[in-house]
């Protein structure tokens, strides 16, 4: 595995590799085996597997949750090692993944206005950025991202497709523990207690899952939040349509998930489920 500090030398070991099938993770480390399947899947699929870590400022609207972030580099250099990745951009600081920025705009419609676009301002727009800025630094056919982060990874995909980037965008299943907490680098900041109780977010979503059938989406919603209260700050509990993210209504007759974020305590974890 070949690592780089700097984009214009991954640029060029890059060059050698045009024509083949470049697979892209980019990831902020902390790795775990849920970014371990996404590499997986990449290897499998692609000529070359090309792996990012950097903790992109633009995207934290919180400083302390930035300051906070768990950063385990040797660790993540080991599990890139044992699933085969090639390339790993490591950069040394966010301007040399800034500097060739230009301004761009995409219309996103209802996808970055709800949900985590309302809890985290600004968020959605940093992820873009950054997003953006790592394709034109990599230039991958297929990029790889996980469904736990559903909204993200519909953006991204509209992204890509209205700015014609020409790179596939490829939402891979959500990783999980032995009891159905999803895998995440933020579950390192959990104490045992909260660790415990963080099953509360899949326990709800299963909830739902369970009883879809029975009530109507609004009040489902509703009863979902207040038992995610018994044991967290629930942030919010939508039902809506895995195509186009909006509400539910009576002639949908496709594929339906519930989506949730709840802290506990300081830490504020995410997840969603397909329901229908
Ligand atoms: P992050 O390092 O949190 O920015 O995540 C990098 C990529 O890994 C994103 O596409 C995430 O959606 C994905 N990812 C994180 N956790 C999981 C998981 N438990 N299962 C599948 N993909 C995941």
């Amino acid at each position: 595995m070949k690592q780089f500090s700097n984009q214009n030398d991954l640029k060029i070991a890059l060059k050698e590799h045009s024509g083949k099938r470049i697979g892209f993770v980019p990831t902020m480390g902390a790795l775990h085996s849920g970014h371990a399947s996404l590499l997986i899947k990449a290897k499998a699929e692609c000529d070359l597997v090309v792996c990012s870590i950097f903790v992109n400022p633009t995207q934290f609207n919180e400083a302390a949750d930035f300051e906070n972030y768990p950063i385990r580099i040797e660790e993540d250099l080991k599990t890139l090692q044992s699933v085969g990745c090639d390339f790993v951009y490591i950069p040394d600081n966010p301007e040399d993944v800034y500097k060739n920025e230009q301004d761009f705009k995409v219309d996103l419609g209802i996808l970055d206005k709800i949900m985590e676009g309302v809890k985290r301002p600004g968020h959605f727009d940093g992820v873009l950025r950054v997003v953006k800025l790592l394709f034109e630094i990599v230039s991958p056919t297929h990029s790889y991202f996980g469904l736990k982060d559903y909204q993200q990874y519909m953006i991204i995909k509209e992204m890509s497709r209205q700015l014609k980037m020409g790179v596939e965008v490829i939402g891979c299943p959500i990783i999980r523990e032995a009891d159905g907490l999803a895998k995440s680098s933020r579950n390192l900041l959990l104490t045992l207690n909260q660790r415990q109780i963080a099953t509360t977010l899949i326990k709800t979503l299963r909830y739902a899952h369970e009883y879809y059938d029975r009530f109507e989406t609004r009040e489902l919603e509703r009863i979902c939040l207040t038992m995610m209260r018994q044991y967290g700050e629930p942030e919010y509990f939508v039902i809506r349509r895995s195509d186009n993210l909006e509400k539910i209504d009576s002639s949908y007759k496709g594929e339906i998930r519930a989506f949730t974020v709840c802290k506990i305590g300081d830490v504020r974890l995410i997840d969603n489920l397909r329901i229908r």
